[in-house]
């Protein structure tokens, strides 16, 4: 018999939230390595709606969206979720985590998957103490930003410091528990940004390589980032 899905006994989701403005490489080869890192069934992109953390992303929710789903396409571990960006409201991580912990369960491994830039900011986030509760925290390194020195995290700051004790779990690490694990994991490092991307399109230069044909054709169709 086969068990509904919020029963709790599938393995480890994996989610990836971010502007993707526009999605690129850096994205999916941290969600690839996430993936295999940890053992993840899934891989959650969550393009965020407004993101309460920086200004005005260079196109609307809906085009982030619909290049989310061009990159994802064809990769059965990979899944977009659309809700922050159908929320009329800025996009907070802890209420998408509590909605989609209600969605799998009690039991159910969730892994939110973390640059180690974006973990650095997580004290300005809204009620990030609770994250901790809602999934485990995934770390990948990336160019400038390492999570592998040895005094990490007690370089960022010394409240992301205090909230990591007890919880690091270098990888390889069984996740045998629904949350509360910080795991560092070493990816392929890739300079690449959105910025980056967008500077360069701003530009007229090419980002062919840094970002997926389909998205980047996608970005030509509908005049995005000139
Ligand atoms: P921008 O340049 O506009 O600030 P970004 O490239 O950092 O954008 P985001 O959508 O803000 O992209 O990032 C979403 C998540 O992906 C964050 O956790 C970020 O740390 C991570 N990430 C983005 N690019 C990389 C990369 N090249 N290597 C590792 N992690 C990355």
């Amino acid at each position: 018999m086969s068990l509904p899905a919020n029963v709790g006994d599938a393995g480890p989701l994996g989610l990836l939230g971010g502007t993707f403005d526009p999605i690129h490489l850096g994205h999916l080869r941290l969600a690839e390595e996430a993936r295999e890192a940890l053992g993840l069934e899934k891989v959650r992109l969550i393009p965020a709606g407004q993101p309460p953390h920086r200004g005005k992303p260079g196109s609307t929710a809906e085009d982030r969206l619909a290049m989310a789903r061009l990159a994802a396409a064809g990769n059965p571990a990979l899944e977009v979720d659309d809700s922050e960006v159908r929320e009329p409201r800025p996009s907070y991580t802890v209420p998408t985590l509590e909605r989609l912990r209600a969605e799998v369960g009690p039991q159910r491994p969730l892994v939110l998957i973390l640059g180690a830039d974006a973990f650095a900011g997580l004290p300005g986030w809204h009620r990030w103490e609770a994250l901790f509760e809602l999934a485990h925290i995934a770390v990948a390194n990336r160019p400038g930003h390492s999570p592998h020195e040895r005094r990490w995290p007690a370089t960022l700051s010394p409240e992301l410091d205090e909230a990591c004790r007890g919880r690091l779990n270098r990888a390889p690490v069984k996740l045998d528990t629904p949350a509360g694990k910080v795991i560092p994991f070493d990816m392929t490092p890739l300079a690449i940004s959105a910025s980056l991307v967008r500077d360069l399109l701003h530009a007229g230069a090419s980002a062919r390589y840094l970002l997926p044909d389909s998205v980047l054709d996608y970005i030509g169709l509908h005049h995005l980032y000139r």
